[in-house]
């Protein structure tokens, strides 16, 4: 076992998990050509055929254990991989190979993947071009399995920590989460995708370590603190024991907050917050109601169109938000429609180019420039609403014409609804997400057409502060205390109350102390958070009062950098909590 090495990163989801490292991405084999015979030919065509078969069955029964774990959806990835077992004319590839050439199977394989992939590769088309990624995929469960290492795969994923260069939202959102204990990569931030898949599904993980799949090998033993953004390489016993110890803590104070289920969060001179939870999954609702959210302040539907072969019908999208309405009644839920772009892409729609980056055709651009997709999630979402408190709300919006557009589409799929004889919600609530400055700064006019507003600070600050929130390399400048981005939230808060809306916010500044704090001093109504956060906040909320939070708000309004801010911040909440601090405000 090597020397004890500490890997630093940036904390994506909080806890503490022991165990052995795969490193994904570095089980590529090299298979070098054999020459065969002439009567070995049908036996090699034949361990192909076997191997076919044996990768099928792998590829089922793993589809059926996402299925029942995360949902038909998530398990639809295979799908395509599926498919690719069945292309008749990759399968003729190899076999030619083996016939012509007179090479063993594995070569041939090996060199029909890489035509294959180099063709995919040149694919103008982007969702073609990233089924690549799947028939590489496939290509080495195929060689796998012919050179006997059956399972080696699955084998290596028990119960292990993840360690990969990046995890595409869609990757993360299939990990098994019995077998993944955490996961580590090189690159990412803390508000990407990646990131918020992991703190839904309760795995803890580091991002941004920028070195961890050059200094970890397989089999290494490591600790990740996930609430640190540390990831312990080859730790020596006393760090383990120490670490189990805390890890034990930890879940005893889980057990501890259980009884925060039925408290409200009420300041202590009476002003009361709502707390409300962020979702990804329907499967979140149970830990949603356990917390004792008073609703769902921002459920993400993007994911219902990733890891699939093709676009979620209006049936499939009624049935799973009826289904989160119905749970959640009589609490609101605000559905978010789809959010596409930026680091979320991986989707059957033929995404192009443009949208993958942050500035481009993302969210309700994209929304608004495939009309037909967006009203089919409307119709679903109107329909789903007689069921429960519904709401919608929409990402992006940058100026009034595309709320007052986006708005006209609603009218338009309530019509086609009344068309077909469909009930609906007539009178749904609709939000608008503000998390592009444009919108913070004219949120007066944006009021008058919507019914309430949330603020996304994780794309707030990335547009603001021009940081991309997914790049580890400019993570010290994504400042939520930065003064422009306190100015604009208050610029926010200030014009939904002059024009009585209420106020929210879902980025992941909500759920931070400190931040809690301040965003309470500054008039928000409402903040919304991942369930796991949700009963120190309303402890947190417990132990303030809204006039000492108001007086910080002002004495920071004035300071010039986000470390003053900070500072302050911590300093006066650690006067008002005492004792409590370590425990509520860490
Ligand atoms: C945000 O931008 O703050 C937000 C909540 O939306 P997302 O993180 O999904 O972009
Ligand atoms: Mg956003």
């Amino acid at each position: 076992m090597g020397k004890e090495k500490i890997i630093k990163g940036i904390p994506a989801a909080p806890g503490i998990c022991i165990g052995k490292a795969y490193v994904k991405g570095k089980e590529t084999l090299q298979i070098k050509p054999r020459r065969i015979s002439k009567e070995e030919v049908s036996k090699e065509i034949l361990r192909l055929e076997e191997a076919l078969s044996l990768t099928r069955e792998e590829i089922l029964e793993l589809k059926k254990k996402i299925a029942q774990e995360m949902g038909e959806d998530h398990a639809q990835i295979f799908d395509a991989h599926l498919l690719f077992l069945e292309d008749r004319a990759f399968i003729e590839d190899i076999i030619n190979k083996v016939k012509k050439e007179k090479v063993n199977v594995e070569y041939a394989l090996q060199e029909s993947v890489k035509k294959y992939i180099n063709i995919f590769s040149k694919i103008e088309d982007e969702y073609l071009r990233e089924r690549t990624y799947d028939f590489q995929d496939v290509g080495k469960r195929i060689l796998k399995n012919m050179l006997k290492q059956k399972k080696a795969k699955e084998e290596l994923f028990e119960k292990s920590i993840i360690i990969a260069h990046d995890l595409s939202p869609s990757e993360t959102a299939s990990l098994k989460k019995d077998k993944i204990l955490g996961f580590v990569t090189d690159i990412g931030g803390r508000t990407s995708h990646t990131a918020i898949i992991a703190r839904s599904l309760g795995i803890p993980a580091v991002v941004g370590t920028q070195i961890a799949t050059q200094e970890i090998k397989t089999g290494d033993e490591l600790i990740i603190d996930g609430s640190k953004g540390e990831v312990i390489v080859n730790p020596t016993q006393k760090t383990l024991e120490e670490y189990k110890k805390e890890r034990e803590r930890r879940k005893r104070l889980i057990k501890k907050y259980s009884f925060t289920k039925k408290l409200i969060p009420t300041t202590l001179d009476g002003k009361e917050i709502k707390i409300l939870a962020n979702i990804e999954f329907p499967e979140e609702i149970s830990q949603v109601l356990d917390v004792g959210a008073q609703g769902i302040g921002l459920y993400r539907t993007e994911y219902f169109y990733m890891n699939r072969v093709s676009l979620p019908s209006e049936e499939e999208q009624y049935r799973a938000y009826k289904e989160v309405a119905r749970r959640l009644q009589p609490l609101p839920v605000t559905i978010r429609t789809l959010d596409l772009g930026g680091d979320k892409f991986l989707s059957p729609i033929r995404v192009p180019t443009e949208i993958q980056s942050f500035l481009g055709q993302r969210a309700i651009r994209f929304c608004l420039a495939h009309p037909e997709v967006f009203k089919t999630q409307l119709r679903a979402i109107l329909r789903a609403a007689l069921e429960g408190n519904l709401k919608v709300m929409y990402p992006m919006i940058s100026g009034v014409e595309e709320l007052i557009e986006a708005n006209k589409i609603l009218e338009e799929a309530k019509k086609e609804l009344k068309k077909q004889n469909k009930r609906f919600k007539e009178d749904l609530k609709v939000g608008v997400m503000i998390e592009v400055p444009s919108a913070a700064l004219i949120s007066d006019i944006l009021a008058k057409y919507a019914d309430f507003f949330s603020i996304g600070t994780n794309d707030l600050i990335q547009y603001s502060l021009a940081v991309d929130r997914a790049d580890e390399k400019v993570a010290y400048l994504y400042e939520p205390a930065h003064p422009a981005v306190l100015r604009l939230i208050k610029n926010v808060i200030d014009a939904a109350h002059s024009m009585n809306i209420e106020v929210s916010m879902c980025g992941e500044m909500a759920s931070e102390p400190i931040f809690i704090f301040l965003l309470i001093g500054m008039g928000l109504d409402e903040l919304s958070m991942p369930p796991s956060l949700i009963p120190k906040a309303k402890l947190l909320i417990r132990s303030i009062s809204y006039k000492e939070a108001h007086e910080v708000f002002k004495k920071v309004s004035g300071f010039s950098s986000p470390k003053e801010v900070e500072d302050y911040c911590v300093k006066e909440l650690r006067k008002i909590l005492k004792e409590k601090y370590e425990e509520l405000a860490i």
